[in-house]
């Protein structure tokens, strides 16, 4: 008999062991209950039942009893196999249980038993065998076994006991063979190879290399018993020992812990903590990836570079949180703009990129972009307080701008530069000119730094007369840049510039500093004179954090009366652009300043937001003048308001006698401009001061 019992009808009993044998009676095919069991005694298998669940013999024949070394199956039934059970076959115990549960198999493997110290090899096929009170119990069928070499008895335990799953597939994919540790991963025991996969096509082409290469080692996502899990697969073509078939060896480790500690640093290393868009890691792939794309679409590819107008105030006055959620709702919002194709990346603090393929169905090239101003256009809550967000964007387009992602990023930068230096809410493409424009600037930036350091500005002043007397009562400090080789230098071309390169605050430090010793110096003079000195401050400089406690220590500093210098803001500072703009203005009128609105009725026509501010005067701009020789109905509105408002007018601009008159007939008592004096170096203005004075005097 091999392996299985027969259930032949007829018995031969061995005529030398005869002594105790029973007569057999075998009717219809059955045979007694009690002479099975001494069927089973003489098998020369040992066969036992085990209990799993209590880790006993339940039951075994005398060839188990002589293999185990027992006295008796009492004794064999009352070792307690727990006891010095490693956790490991205890494992394998239970998984043998369950594969027995779910499905109706049978396995043979080589265990090596220690009755007594002693290894006893044996192969053993198991199956499962349902008991009565309906538990799953483990029935052995051994066979010692003498002709297998050390070698293989060796690695027949490793691969028992081993934590590498080992499978054999045939070639069509069928379940062979799965060590302990590939059926305690598998769903089922009989999945097939390719069912394995969480993602078909992580195996597509899968038989095909191992045809050619022999070996093929990857990493894939597999279903298991416990989810799906990241194995590291090994597959190598072989033959199945037992057909002789074409074959599948594969083996598989668990990699997911590392898998994922890999794509968790790889995600930190390629994305924005903050807003979760990309970094500036792996960018370049990506977009190298667009363009291809682009190329191959005969499609347009653009390259926008988006910068927040003023981030640096958010941050600086409202705080670090507040600029950290301004960023977050710019990155949401970029994300529900755009397509799932493009790349967004935060490029830098407040600088985001977006690449994406246009020129298709209705989008042209910049379209992207206007899209992202109109849509920004809508007010945002930070901090509970709706806010503007401006913004700037450069772009360049492929192929017209540039075709290689270098290019076109320098050329996007560029057209960012031009949008940032002009008003806010600008989208601007690349031309040619931009570079040399960018050249000039960043020339005039470095001189701009060594024109503070070497002293090379001045200050000029133009007087502001009574418009019925035409007395000087007071003059407007204007900044000129006496340039070592370029000669003197208008504010229009590098106030700006001074600006965006940060240097606004130190240049008007110095302003400040100077017209505050003049002030102090005029009040000194014997024609003492009750004269009002104005200067210019650019919003930049108003929302830097030192300035207050500058302008506030200016006084004891010079010696200047505060009520006598008069700051001029634009209306961009009070209209929202400047965050904390009215607490600032309060400030410093509470130090004494005068605050006066500069260039009045540019920005917006409605005056009624004057009243919420502490607005000493205002000045009407020059444009205006137009107006008044037209017959000066907005100038006449604009008075009417200042005067419910109970603010000093300047008109400035006035180049006419009739400008003038018309002034003063319609109660504007204050002008500047060319008809009276053109701004004047220093000591013209003082000298003005005292020709006047003395044909008072006369
Ligand atoms: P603003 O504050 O409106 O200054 C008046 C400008 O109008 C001056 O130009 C002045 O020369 C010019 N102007 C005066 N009267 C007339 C006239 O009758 N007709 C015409 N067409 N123009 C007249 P300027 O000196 O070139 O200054 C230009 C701008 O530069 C100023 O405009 C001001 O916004 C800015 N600025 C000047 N100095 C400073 C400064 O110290 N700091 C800052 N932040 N900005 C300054
Ligand atoms: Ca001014
Ligand atoms: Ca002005």
């Amino acid at each position: 008999m091999e392996g299985k019992l027969s259930n032949r009808a007829e018995l031969f009993v061995n005529e030398s062991e005869v002594e105790n044998t029973a007569t057999i009676d075998i009717a219809e095919g059955k045979v007694d209950q009690s002479i099975l069991l001494e069927l089973y005694d003489r098998l020369d298998a040992a066969v036992w039942i085990f209990d799993f669940d209590h880790k006993r013999y339940l039951w075994a024949n005398r060839k188990t009893l002589e293999i185990t070394d027992a006295v008796s199956l009492e004794e064999l039934q009352s070792r307690d196999l727990g006891a010095d059970m490693s956790p490991a076959v205890e494992q394998r115990l239970r998984q043998y249980q369950q594969d027995f549960c779910t499905s109706d198999v049978s396995f043979s493997e080589i265990w090596t038993l220690y009755p007594k110290g002693q290894p006893k090899v044996l192969q053993i096929a198991m199956s499962g065998i349902r008991l009565r009170d309906g538990r799953m119990a483990l029935l052995c069928e051994g066979r010692e076994h003498h002709k297998q070499q050390p070698e293989t008895l060796r690695s027949a335990e490793a691969l028992l006991h081993t934590s590498v799953m080992i499978s054999l597939f045939s070639k069509e994919g069928a379940s062979l063979y799965r060590n302990t540790a590939s059926r305690a991963a598998s769903v089922t025991l009989e999945t097939p190879f390719l069912d394995q996969f969480v993602h078909a096509e992580d195996a597509k082409d899968l038989f095909e290399i191992v045809e050619r290469e022999r070996t093929h080692k990857f990493v894939a996502r597999v279903k298991t018993r416990s989810g799906p899990r990241w194995h590291e697969l090994t597959v190598r073509a072989c033959h199945d020992a037992v057909t002789g078939q074409p074959a599948y060896l594969v083996s598989e480790t668990d990699v997911t812990e590392l898998h994922e500690t890999k794509e968790r640093a790889q995600y930190l290393a390629s994305h924005d903590t903050l807003t979760g868009l990309s970094n500036r890691t792996y960018l370049q792939e990506r977009l190298t990836l667009i363009l291809h794309a682009a190329k191959r679409k005969n499609q347009s590819a653009s390259f926008y570079l988006l910068d927040l107008d003023d981030f640096k105030l958010v941050n600086d006055s409202l705080g670090h949180a507040a600029g950290d959620t301004l960023l977050q709702m710019v990155a949401d919002e970029l994300k529900s703009l755009a397509g799932p194709e493009d790349v967004i990346a935060r490029h830098g603090g407040d600088e985001f990129l977006i690449c994406t393929l246009e020129g298709k169905k209705g989008k042209e090239p910049g379209s992207f972009g206007h899209a992202l101003l109109r849509s920004f256009a809508r007010p945002k809550v930070i901090e509970g307080k709706q806010r503007k967000v401006g913004l700037s964007i450069g772009y360049a387009c492929f192929p017209q701008d540039g075709d290689t992602v270098d290019e076109l990023m320098r050329h996007a930068d560029l057209a960012l530069y031009q949008a940032k230096s002009g008003a806010s809410n600008k989208c601007v493409q690349f031309d040619a000119h931009m570079r040399q424009l960018r050249d000039e600037h960043r020339a005039i930036r470095k001189d701009l730094e060594r024109a503070l350091k070497e002293d090379e500005f001045i200050l000029h002043y133009q007087p502001i007369a009574c418009t019925r007397s035409d007395r000087v009562v007071s003059g407007e400090a204007l900044l000129r840049w006496q340039h070592p080789e370029r000669g003197l230098i208008g504010p229009d071309d590098f106030v700006h510039i001074a600006e965006e390169a940060g240097l606004i605050s130190d240049i008007g430090a110095w302003v400040a500093r100077e017209v505050a010793k003049l002030q102090t110096h005029i009040d000194g003079l014997d024609y003492a004179v009750p004269l009002t000195l104005a200067l210019n401050v650019s919003p930049r400089q108003l929302s830097d954090t030192g300035f207050l406690g500058f302008m506030k220590s200016l006084p004891e500093q010079t010696g200047c009366a505060p009520d006598r210098i008069s700051l001029e803001i634009t209306e961009s500072v009070i209209l929202g652009d400047i965050p904390n703009a009215r607490e600032t203005l309060t400030t410093l009128k509470a130090c004494g300043y005068q605050v006066v609105i500069d260039d009045f009725g540019t920005g917006y026509s409605n005056l009624a937001y004057l009243h919420n501010y502490p607005i000493d005067g205002i000045k009407i701009d020059r444009v205006f003048m137009e107006d008044i020789n037209a017959g000066g109905e907005i100038v006449k509105l604009i008075l009417s308001l200042a005067t419910a408002l109970g603010a000093d007018v300047v008109a400035e601009g006035v180049e006419t006698i009739e400008q003038r008159s018309w002034l003063s007939r319609n109660g504007c008592n204050r002008y500047q401009g060319y008809l009276y004096s053109r701004p004047v170096p220093l000591d013209r203005f003082l000298s003005m001061l005292e020709t006047q004075h003395r044909l008072a005097a006369m």
